[in-house]
C-alpha cells in the first residue's frame, strides 16, 4: 500500500509529489509519456519566477527530472487507465501493473486539440517546432491559433521560417502585449485575422496550398508546414468512474475533492489561468493536504 501516487508529472504532479515526499510520506509518481509534461514542448518558458532568459520547455523539464531524481521519488512510465475507490484508500491500474494507495493526486493536465479530422484527415500537422529547427528553416508555416501559445510558437518559427502566417478565427490576435508587439514588428509574421483553415492542397506528402474561410490563400510550390495551437481539452477521461462534472474535459472542482483522499492538482481543474505558476501552486497544496490525510 502506497501513502500516495501521484499520477502525471508535469509542474502540478512533481509539485504534488516534492511536499508529500517532504513530510514522510512514501510517493510513487506515474507518468505515461516523460516528466515535464505539456511544458516540455515549448520552444521557450516564460513568466515563471526563475526561469533563465530562453529556457526552452525541454530544459525545464528536465530540471523537474532532476529534482524528482535527487529528491528519490521514484517516476514510473506506464500510463494509468483507471482509477477506483476501494475501503482502505484506492486502487490504481495501469498499462503494466495493478497498485494500492491510501491517497491519489491527479495531475493528470490536458491535451492540445486537433483540427477536425473529418476535414484535415490527410493534412500532415505539427504542434512544436522544439528540436526540429532545422526542418522548418526556410519553409512556409502556417501555425492555426493566435492566443499566447501559438503567438509564442510564431515568434519562435520567424527565427527561421521563410515566412510564418498566424490564422486566428477572432477578429484579433488574443495575446498578451508583450507578444503582439513583437509579432506587429516581426517582419516575417503575417496575421490572417476572422478567418479559419477551410482546405488544402497536398503534392504528394507535402502541403502546397492553405485556404482560408475569407478567400485567402497561401500558396508555397516548395511546401508549407502547418502548425495547430487551437487549445487544450482536460484529460478528465480517466475519472470517469467517480462524476466528477466537467467542462471541455476540465473538472469542476476543489483540489480537496468530494472523495475523501482523492486530490486534483493543475491544469486538469477548471480554473481562470492556467501557467506553471498556478499547476505548481496546486501541487503543493495537495502535497500537503494528501500527507495530512495518509498520517491521520
Ligand atoms: C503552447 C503553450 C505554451 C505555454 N507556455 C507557458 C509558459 O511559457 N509559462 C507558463 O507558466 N505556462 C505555459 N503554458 C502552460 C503550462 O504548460 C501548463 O499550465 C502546465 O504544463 C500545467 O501543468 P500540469 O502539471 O497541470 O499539467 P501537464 O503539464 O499537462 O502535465 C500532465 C501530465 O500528466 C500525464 N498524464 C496524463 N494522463 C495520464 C495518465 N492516464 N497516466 C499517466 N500520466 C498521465 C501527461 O503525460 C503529462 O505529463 C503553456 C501552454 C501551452 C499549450
Amino acid at each position: 500500500m502506497h501513502d500516495v501516487i501521484v499520477v502525471g508529472a508535469g509542474p502540478a504532479g512533481v509539485s504534488a509529489a516534492l511536499y508529500a515526499k517532504a513530510r514522510g510520506l512514501e510517493v510513487l509518481v506515474l507518468e505515461k509519456s516523460q516528466v515535464g509534461g505539456l511544458i516540455s514542448g515549448v520552444s521557450k518558458v516564460s513568466h515563471y519566477a526563475s526561469v533563465g532568459e530562453h529556457e526552452s520547455g525541454q530544459e525545464f523539464a528536465s530540471k523537474l527530472s532532476e529534482q524528482l531524481d535527487y529528491s528519490q521519488i521514484p517516476v514510473q512510465i506506464e500510463e494509468v487507465n483507471s482509477i477506483s475507490k476501494t475501503e482502505a484508500g484506492f486502487k490504481v491500474i495501469s498499462s503494466k501493473a495493478e497498485y494500492e494507495a491510501k491517497t491519489v493526486i491527479l495531475a493528470i493536465g490536458s491535451t492540445l486539440k486537433e483540427l477536425d479530422q473529418d476535414k484535415f484527415k490527410d493534412l500532415p500537422t505539427e504542434h512544436w517546432p522544439l528540436g526540429k529547427e532545422e526542418l522548418y528553416k526556410g519553409k512556409t508555416v502556417v501555425i492555426n491559433g493566435g492566443s499566447d501559445g501559438a503567438s509564442k510558437e510564431a515568434l519562435y518559427l520567424a527565427q527561421f521560417a521563410k515566412c510564418v502566417h498566424m490564422v486566428q478565427d477572432q477578429d484579433r490576435l488574443l495575446c498578451i502585449s508583450e507578444f503582439k508587439k513583437q509579432i506587429e514588428a516581426s517582419d516575417k509574421i503575417i496575421a490572417h485575422t476572422s478567418a479559419t483553415l477551410e482546405s488544402y492542397k497536398t503534392e504528394g506528402d507535402m502541403c502546397t496550398e492553405v485556404v482560408l474561410s475569407n478567400g485567402e490563400s497561401i500558396r508555397d510550390s516548395e511546401g508549407i508546414v502547418v502548425f495547430v495551437q487551437i487549445g487544450q481539452h482536460g484529460n478528465a477521461d480517466l475519472l470517469e468512474s467517480f462524476s466528477f462534472e466537467t467542462q471541455n474535459g476540465f473538472v469542476q472542482s476543489e483540489i480537496s475533492t468530494d472523495i475523501d483522499g482523492l486530490y486534483l492538482a493543475g491544469d486538469i481543474r477548471v480554473k481562470p489561468v492556467r501557467q506553471i505558476a498556478t499547476a505548481v501552486a496546486d501541487g503543493c497544496l495537495a502535497g500537503i493536504e494528501a500527507a495530512k490525510k495518509a498520517q491521520a
